[in-house]
């Protein structure tokens, strides 16, 4: 990267200063401030907008995954997500591809659920394209998505809450009894049994002071863009002329947009140095990740050739995150788990891909390839005995490093989303706390609702 480039990326993230490798047991008091200096807020009374049963905290597929499936479990339950729509990294971050729902040998339908149904629903409208007749992945229209979520949310009686920020929680006795939340009617409170955190960076597990890390050399986060009329040698482009217009040394990808011939969602570069869970370096990433998708853009303009017409249709709302907060629940699955294919009595998830691991210096995609048909996500990866009443789902569930790069894509999250919903629901109906619900009882459940239990 140039000097000038980096120096203005480095003041932009001001204050945050590197966390990587940050370990924290409990919940840390008020954000640092450069001055040092504090305000005392005044007490006030909250009003209490619901009373649920589960209350899901992000609305990615993982989160809305986790709701509907709660509510058919016989919940009442509502759902807040702080962006527009529903769908997370997929939907305000533009990631499209969903990978097989098959064993590696291709012979058995290892994923099924609401993966499996979004992906019929979507398949009706052609907002899916499917490789292989589905056993070689999937590329979606995630603004096509969006609206299925949507949908999937009010046949299920959920309650949404969009434009709405998770604050903190409300604790007593080690239990979260309510959550804050801020939107545009203010500062409000939802009172809940059981929580389900699937805000990727586990903003709720981290308030109730659940142990995470923040390991080094995180894989850093992706701004991407759908784009019409780029060369296919564009990738090649920027690696001959990156200096030129600003650019670290990098790798990327792309992929099609169903249905719409000539564009791609390109994911080309990313935004190195972020722990993207502090406000400060996540603001700098997300001005750097827009500068980048520009500067490929100029390198297409420039030497792409006479008939190359670059145009930008759609930029993430959200530069696309890949690693934060790693929390530490009862179980934690590690590479070996994953690489030889153990299997678990409470596995409540199955996946196949890879161990990919992006460099978090040059962006380079480091793999591992499991030995074996598929490997299982256990339950007790997404509960612990120090947390009764919240379920964790999504990406910062309890894994080390290299486990993590295999179970980190959205095919695998999405039953745990689901998983979450169900056990979360069990729970509080049982009134009993969410370590102590019979995992062979969760699987009945989300056997019968269609998930492919093994
Ligand atoms: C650039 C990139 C490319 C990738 N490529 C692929 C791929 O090709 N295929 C694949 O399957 N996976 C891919 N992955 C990985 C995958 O997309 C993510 O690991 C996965 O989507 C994470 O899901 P999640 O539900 O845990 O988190 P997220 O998708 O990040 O969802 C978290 C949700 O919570 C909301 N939220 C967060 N905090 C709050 C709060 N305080 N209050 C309210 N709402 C909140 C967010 O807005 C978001 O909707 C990629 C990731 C990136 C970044």
């Amino acid at each position: 990267m140039k000097r000038r480039t980096f120096l203005s990326v480095a003041a932009l993230a001001g204050a945050g200063g590197a966390r990587a490798g940050e370990k924290e047991t409990a919940a840390p008091s008020s954000a640092k401030v450069a001055s040092g200096l504090t305000i005392t807020e005044k007490p006030r009374s909250v009003p209490i907008v619901q009373d649920c049963d589960v209350c899901v905290l992000g609305g990615s597929c993982t989160g809305v995954f986790a709701a509907v499936r709660a509510a058919q479990t016989g919940a009442k339950v509502a759902i807040v997500e702080k962006q527009n729509a529903f769908g997370g990294v997929a939907g305000s971050g533009l990631v499209n591809v969903w990978h097989k729902l098959y064993s590696n040998d291709r012979k058995e339908q290892i994923i099924a659920g609401l993966t499996h149904q979004v992906i019929k629903r979507l398949e009706k409208i052609n907002a899916v394209r499917s490789y292989r007749a589905g056993k070689g992945g999937f590329a979606l229209n995630t603004d096509e998505l969006k609206i299925e979520l949507d949908r999937l949310v009010i046949e299920n009686k959920i309650t949404p809450y969009l434009h709405t920020f998770y604050a903190a929680p409300q604790v007593d006795r080690g239990r979260v009894t309510a959550v804050f939340i801020e939107n545009k009617n203010g500062r409000q409170a939802i009172r809940a049994k059981v929580f389900v955190d699937a805000t990727g960076d586990g903003d709720l597990a981290r308030g109730v002071g659940l142990p995470f890390e923040i390991r080094k050399g995180l894989q850093p986060p992706t701004t991407c863009a759908e784009i019409s009329g780029l060369p296919n040698s564009t990738l090649k482009l920027i690696m001959k002329h990156r200096e030129e217009f600003g650019l670290a040394p990098d790798h990327g990808w792309d992929s099609i947009v169903p249905g719409a011939p000539g564009v791609k969602m390109c994911a080309y570069m990313h935004a190195f140095n972020t722990d993207a869970s502090d406000a400060n370096q996540l603001t700098a990433a997300e001005i750097e990740g827009r500068r980048q998708v520009r500067a490929y853009m100029d390198i297409a303009r420039k030497y792409g050739g006479e008939k190359n017409d670059p145009c930008l249709l759609d930029l993430g709302s959200h530069i696309g995150i890949r690693e934060t907060r790693s929390f530490t629940a009862n179980y934690k699955l590690t590479e070996t788990d994953v690489l030889t294919c153990k299997r678990f009595p409470d596995a409540i998830a199955n996946g196949t891909y890879h161990i990919d691991v992006h460099d978090p210096k040059t962006g380079k995609f480091k793999f591992k390839e499991p030995k074996g048909n598929f490997y299982q996500i256990p339950l007790s990866v997404l509960v612990s005995d120090k947390a009764p009443n919240v379920v964790l789902a999504g990406r910062m569930i309890s894994t080390d490093r290299s486990a993590f790069g295999g179970i980190r894509v959205m095919v695998n999250l999405n039953q745990t989303g689901e998983a979450a919903g169900v056990t979360a629901a069990l729970a509080a109906s049982g009134a009993k706390p969410v370590a102590r619900v019979d995992a062979q009882s969760v699987r009945k459940h989300l056997s019968k609702l269609g998930a492919a239990i093994i």
